[in-house]
């Protein structure tokens, strides 16, 4: 199938041509027609999948006709990166539309959002406190929307917009097509699809399987050894831009700062940064500035940087949704990535309950040379952390509950037909502990 098919404006097939887009992904295929229909829809598909264009295409198609400087379609999605991804690709691919999009969310100067609004837009893309902001305001008028996208409408719920997203359909004409992104459906996404969406077609892809073309790994390692661990793999491992993530703000910044002093390009993207400083540090990324960004899952949700081709868990996540997410973040667009996960004894419950969603047993692996013997320093404080239990998950509660507390143990391969751990094979004390020659591809692929 080719995006000819769809018969999209000539101007926007235009710009997928020069977007570098040939053929459609499985969920533009699904959703694009319908969406061109006029059917309200329900997209169950994870970031990396091609989502964005597969509503934003249609929705330029059918803003080509009909009245310009109006909000007639409105994007709400959970995080700033996130609304700004999306704006970005309605700006690429509507760059010869002339129909305007803009931005809406906290943390930023409101009056540029104030006066764009006023000088006519005919897309928003918006978080949902702001957006209130405005509706309350009277700096929005929404009376002609014709479109709603909620996107990553599990990460809102999670995050507690499910009432502020209620209060905003409230605002809005009840007339209008609706479409409802997720990656998952717990039962309160569910019930607000059923209430919002009239009649929907559901398209679905993926589920929550990881892209094929990720290969993953867990690397067992004490607590104290992360660090160290993590500069060893980046000496010998031939990346581009690497994504770390950590459990907590602190450890993003703690593990960030300390890359940085071991000789590394690195940022820390967590919710204690100014606005500025995120968008700085994301770009950054993105442009090569920086070659690893270290981020919370709240940070990091639906980052699209398409040449990351390392994912590394310094910390496991805390659910096995959490776990796809991530590494849904590599092997984007049918490029191949690696995904490797630090896992400490405590892990070993969590462990499990991923291979048993993954349905497969993740390989263990060890790095050459480097010493696992180093005694931990006597206090540990900074980045020691109690063990890590299953969150209750919004998905498969049972499965997690009925894993056998403490009956495997991530250091030992106990599944049949993956890479035994062997023991390092020479001590090298310190091993990190020294500046590492920077082993990074200069060329990258690809944008
Ligand atoms: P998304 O899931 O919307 O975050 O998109 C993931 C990545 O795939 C983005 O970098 C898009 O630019 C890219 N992409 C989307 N659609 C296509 C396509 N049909 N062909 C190639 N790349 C695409």
């Amino acid at each position: 199938m080719e995006f000819i098919t769809f018969n999209l404006h000539p101007v926007i097939a235009a710009s997928i041509t020069e977007a570098g887009y040939v053929t459609p992904t499985p969920i533009q295929q699904q959703a694009i027609p319908t969406v061109m229909q006029g059917r309200d829809v329900m997209g169950l598909a994870q970031t990396g999948t091609g989502k964005t264009a597969a509503f934003a295409l249609p929705i330029l198609h059918r803003l080509m006709d009909g009245p310009r400087g109006k909000v007639r379609a409105l994007v709400v999605a959970p995080t700033r990166e996130l609304a700004e991804q999306i704006h970005e690709s309605f700006v690429t691919l509507g760059q010869k539309t002339r129909l305007k999009s803009v931005t809406v969310y906290g943390g930023v100067n409101v009056n540029p959002q104030i006066q764009s609004l006023k000088n006519g837009v005919e897309i928003v893309v918006a978080c949902p406190g702001r957006l209130l902001d405005h509706i309350g305001q009277g700096t929005i008028d929404l009376s002609h929307l014709e479109v709603l996208v909620l996107d990553e409408a599990d990460q809102m719920f999670d995050m507690g917009f499910l009432p502020d997203i209620r209060r905003i359909l409230k605002q809005i004409p009840a007339k209008r097509q609706t479409l409802l992104f997720s990656a998952t459906m717990p039962p309160d996404i569910n019930k607000l699809a059923q209430e919002i969406l009239n009649d929907p077609v559901t398209v679905k892809v993926g589920n929550t399987a990881p892209p094929v073309t990720v290969s993953h790994a867990l690397y067992p390692v004490e607590q104290h050894l992360k660090t160290a661990l993590l500069l060893e793999l980046l000496l010998h491992t031939d990346t581009e831009s690497v994504l770390v993530f950590t459990r907590t703000k602190h450890r993003a910044k703690r593990l960030g700062e300390q890359l940085e002093k071991a000789g590394y390009k690195a940022a820390s993207l967590q919710g204690n940064l100014s606005q500025n400083r995120r968008q700085a540090a994301l770009d950054g990324f993105r442009d090569g500035t920086y070659q690893i960004l270290v981020a919370t899952d709240i940070a990091a949700r639906g980052i699209d940087v398409s040449q990351i081709s390392h994912v590394v868990n310094y910390d496991i996540p805390d659910t096995p949704e959490a776990y796809v997410h991530r590494i849904g973040r590599t092997g984007r667009a049918a490029k191949s990535g690696d995904a490797f996960t630090m896992v400490c004894s405590e892990d070993t419950i969590m462990v499990r309950t991923i291979e048993k969603k993954l349905g497969a047993p993740l390989e263990r692996r060890t790095v050459t040379g480097f010493d696992y013997t180093v005694p931990a320093p006597k206090k540990d404080a900074e980045f020691a952390r109690p063990p890590r239990e299953p969150r209750p998950a919004r998905k498969q509660p049972a499965e997690a509950k009925k894993s056998p507390a403490g009956s495997i143990n991530p250091f030992k391969n106990d599944h049949p037909g993956s890479r035994p751990a062997g023991r390092p094979q020479q001590a090298r004390p310190g091993a990190a502990g020294g500046a590492p020659k920077t082993v990074f591809n200069s060329s990258r692929r690809g944008k």
